[in-house]
């Protein structure tokens, strides 16, 4: 196991806090006027040992999968982007590949370090502890998906489309290894993440949950809606009011030693909801709780690392935008700006620190909802940026 002397020594970098998340697009929108690309997520496989339910690339995972693009064709094209903030790895699962680690991970992820970006990789960390070890000094945030309670949560939820039976003993090591590994690298200085997708089920639990992200020593819970893609796409939504009253139930029992980040929320300061508009001000005025601007068109694209294929976000139906053969990235990104999705997602009232919402989110929650037409109806200003 690393040291933390080890783990203090990537390059350095302003510290990640709630204050600095340079994953926000609110940070260039709001500085330079417009968005800008700024990161870039690599698909770097479609393998995965588990088949979530929520799983939002679930029906693009495979069991076989050939050779990716060479990672110094990757980098080549990183190279190009000019202001280069941050650098995601996502899969299927990233490390369940020794020679994606190898001949991959480890390139873009010494790149990344060398020239001072900041890196996600997003794992669900139930491999052995010495998979993670020789490489996890150079990323930033390593990501993991936290939806139970327990090892029979985990059984149903991780093998839901799995195929084939798993038995509860194995479901149980591999949910245990899961723990286990998480306060190791915890221990150890790493920066955990765990993500919880709000739902039915999870939605009831998140006090508990949230303990438990607290217990392994997390730096930071995520907390999200489920986003209704690929195998989620059939799974129930909490309706706006269980979402809002889960939000502030957290708020009121949170540890207030776990960064709290809310990503693609879907409320918004020009909610006709007093209620709505409400929790937009509480969460910006919580210490150690950030609302998240959503990355994915505003100042990321994915990349995958086989096909080349460019897109908007590594979940959703827009089709490809362009590839990595043909196509400079900051190309493709100025080429969505122009998409109409984007034209009509991209909103931005300043006054309340919002850059409009997802896509996915909006369709699930606001459908027919013109958001160019809406205002904040609350203001943010005097409050620290
Ligand atoms: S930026 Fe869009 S979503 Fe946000 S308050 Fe303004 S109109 Fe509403």
């Amino acid at each position: 196991m690393m040291s933390e002397t080890e783990v203090g020594k990537r390059a350095e970098k302003t510290p990640l806090s709630p204050a600095w998340d340079p994953w926000d697009p609110w940070y260039t929108r709001s500085r330079k006027g417009r968005h800008e690309l700024t990161g870039v997520e690599f698909t770097v496989t479609q393998l995965c040992n588990l088949r979530c339910e929520h799983c939002a690339v679930g029906e693009a995972l495979v069991k076989e999968e050939g050779i990716p693009l060479p990672a110094d064709q990757l980098i080549r094209r990183l190279e190009e982007v000019e202001n280069l903030q941050t650098l995601s790895i996502t899969g299927g699962e990233p490390v369940l590949s020794p020679r994606i680690v190898k001949e991959t991970i480890r390139p873009l992820l010494r790149y990344a370090r060398d020239r001072g970006v900041y890196t996600q990789l997003n794992s669900n960390l139930t491999l052995p502890l010495s998979r993670y070890e020789d490489w996890v000094a150079d990323v930033d945030v390593l990501h993991i998906s936290y939806n139970y309670r327990d090892e029979a949560d985990f059984h149903r939820i991780a093998f839901e489309k799995y195929g084939r039976e798993v038995t509860p003993k194995a479901a149980d090591k591999l949910f245990r290894q899961m723990v286990e590994n998480a306060k190791a690298l915890s221990d150890a200085g790493v920066f955990v993440s765990a993500e919880t997708l709000l739902s039915p089920f999870t939605s009831p639990h998140i006090d508990r949950i949230h303990r438990d992200v607290a217990g392994m020593g997390c730096r930071r819970h995520e907390v999200h809606p489920l986003y209704p893609s690929d195998f989620a796409r059939g799974m129930e939504l909490i309706d706006l009011e269980t979402f809002r009253e889960t939000v502030i139930r957290l708020l009121d029992w949170r540890d207030p030693g776990v960064w709290i980040l809310f990503g693609t929320l879907p409320f918004y300061p020009c909610s006709e909801e007093e209620a709505d508009r409400d929790l937009w001000l509480r969460l910006h005025r919580e210490e150690n709780v950030t609302v998240r601007h959503d990355p994915d068109g505003r100042n990321r694209l994915n990349v995958h690392a086989f096909t080349g294929d460019v897109i908007v976000t590594d979940f959703g139906d827009v089709p490809p935008l362009g590839n990595i053969y043909s196509d400079r990235l900051e190309e493709v990104f100025n080429r969505w700006l122009k998409h109409p999705l984007a034209r009509r997602h991209h909103c931005y009232c300043p006054e309340a620190r919002c850059t409009g919402p997802n896509i996915l989110v909006a369709d699930a929650y606001y459908s027919g909802v013109d958001f160019q037409k809406r205002k904040a109806l609350v203001s943010l200003d005097g409050d620290p940026d």
